[in-house]
């Protein structure tokens, strides 16, 4: 298919699906000069920080760069679930058994936090308890998941079971996978409502949010922080840093720590009902574990399919990024041959070496980062916990304070140029290995 035909003709590359939902409210007031608390960012962990630290008596502002909402909160694909990146034996290995076991524990926590903080504060994010599929690309990716949910059991209460690949058939309809992992507690939102939902709760607390109005500098005095901003400047006694994948100067020490790592997406145009019920009969979340990392799922109005992965570990053309992933998502449904495109956008993760979220203070700022991919359940409920932490509270403890954000030589905290060699060594060594494997 050329290029021409790839999108619809009304599409507008570079926007996120998302947007067409939301409006963005104007916050260009300057920050007031004096305040108990400044949450720097005003993603879904710097609005959930307010709005813990407000509740807990705290005069609060929050300050974002850009407009606020636009990082990743209002680009991700709203699959809603919390469990760790890693297995518990590579926690355990890292930060002991007894660590392992309450990151597993608190991560089924964090989801039910998360749900209500939703329900609590009447936020409309079509939220649904769809569950979540893992779909094993390699029969070692299949047995590497059975330890998983065995572990997943015994450690938490998390619901998780297995599927085989011959009843993989009514959650999704393709050859291309070895079995599946259910994890029916997880959902579906719509992150830009979400984010709006969060962004209301924090101004119906009369919170004041400026943005655009970036953190220039901080400086640490006796007691508190002078901040530094377009507008004017800020005295507060607390700082929680809430920038994760779009952390930029001043803040070299954390750009050294967690670095920005694209993710990009793309909408089909509407399909029929009957076509998504015959490819996708589950209706669940769906995420890859082979090295491309597709996740999918279909849009909260049941009209399209919504797609992304690892198109490139760099920034790349949106139409490059779009053809990639739709030749990747006629693999799994070769039935979507000729299906267009309406959108494709991206957005910065924000990875920590170690894949592993944050919550921690440095040089008397606080900061909760590094959600490592998944941060719909986690960034809220870590930036609560950084704000409470901040106020020298004990329901800020969180085993996520154990976990590190470590540094790499390669890495000296500008643009990170080692992802440029790690999207060759992907491309050219690791998905064809993977793609060998998956034919056994
Ligand atoms: C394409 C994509 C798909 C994803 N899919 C999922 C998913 O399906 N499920 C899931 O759980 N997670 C997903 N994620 C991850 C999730 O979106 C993030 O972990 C989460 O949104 C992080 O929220 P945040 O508030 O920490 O950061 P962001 O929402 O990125 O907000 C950071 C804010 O900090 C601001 N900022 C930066 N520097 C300054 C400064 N100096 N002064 C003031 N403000 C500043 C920025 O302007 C930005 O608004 C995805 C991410 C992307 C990019």
């Amino acid at each position: 298919m050329g290029a021409g035909s790839l999108f619809t003709d009304d599409a507008n590359p570079g926007a996120p699906y998302w947007w067409e939902a939301v409006d963005w409210p104007t916050l260009d007031a300057p920050p007031p000069g004096k305040v108990d608390l400044l949450v720097i960012g005003a993603g879904y962990t710097g609005l959930s920080a307010a709005i813990a630290a407000h509740d807990a008596g705290a005069k609060v502002a929050v300050l974002d760069a850009g407009i606020a909402g636009q990082g990743a909160s209002s680009r991700n694909g709203g699959m809603v679930g919390p469990h760790p990146k890693l297995s518990w034996e590579a926690l355990a290995k890292d930060f002991g058994d007894d660590t392992a076991d309450e990151i597993f524990k608190e991560s089924g926590e964090a989801l039910f936090w998360v749900r209500d903080l939703i329900a609590h504060e009447g936020i409309d994010c079509d939220f649904q308890t769809t569950g979540r599929i893992q779909l094993a690309y390699t029969s070692n990716h299949f047995e590497a998941q059975k330890a998983l949910a065995a572990k997943v059991g015994e450690k938490s209460a998390v619901d998780c079971r297995i599927l085989e690949k011959d009843e993989l058939k009514s959650e999704i309809v393709t050859p291309m996978y070895k079995g599946g992992m259910v994890f029916s507690e997880h959902g579906a939102l719509h992150p830009a409502k979400y984010h709006r939902g969060l962004l209301e709760a924090v101004l119906r607390r009369s919170i004041p949010v400026s943005a655009p109005c970036a953190a220039e500098d901080v400086t640490r005095l006796s007691g508190s922080h002078r901040i530094r901003t377009p507008k004017g400047e800020v005295r507060a006694d607390k700082v929680v840093l809430a920038t994760n994948g779009y952390t930029t100067r001043p803040f070299s020490w954390f750009m050294a720590r967690v670095f920005p790592v694209p993710s990009f997406l793309i909408a089909t145009e509407p399909l029929s009902p009957n076509l998504i019920g015959e490819i996708a009969p589950g209706c669940r979340m769906m995420v890859e574990t082979r090295a491309r990392r597709s996740y999918f799922r279909i849009s909260p109005d049941g009209s399209r399919i919504i797609f992304g992965g690892r198109a490139a570990l760099v920034d790349i053309a949106p139409a490059r990024a779009a053809r990639w992933l739709r030749d990747t998502m006629c693999q799994i449904w070769p039935t979507l041959e000729g299906t267009r495109l309406s959108h494709v956008w991206s957005g910065y993760t924000g990875f920590s070496f170690g894949q592993m979220p944050v919550v921690g203070e440095r040089n008397g700022l606080h900061y909760a980062l590094g959600y490592s991919g998944s941060g719909t359940v986690m960034a809220p409920y870590l930036g609560a916990k950084a704000a409470w932490q901040s106020l020298g509270l004990s329901k800020g403890d969180t085993a996520f304070s154990r976990t590190r954000l470590d540094r790499r030589w390669y890495h000296r905290g500008s643009a990170p140029h080692f992802l440029k060699a790690g999207d060759l060594w992907y491309r050219h060594w690791v998905d064809r290995r993977e793609n060998l494997a998956a034919r056994r």
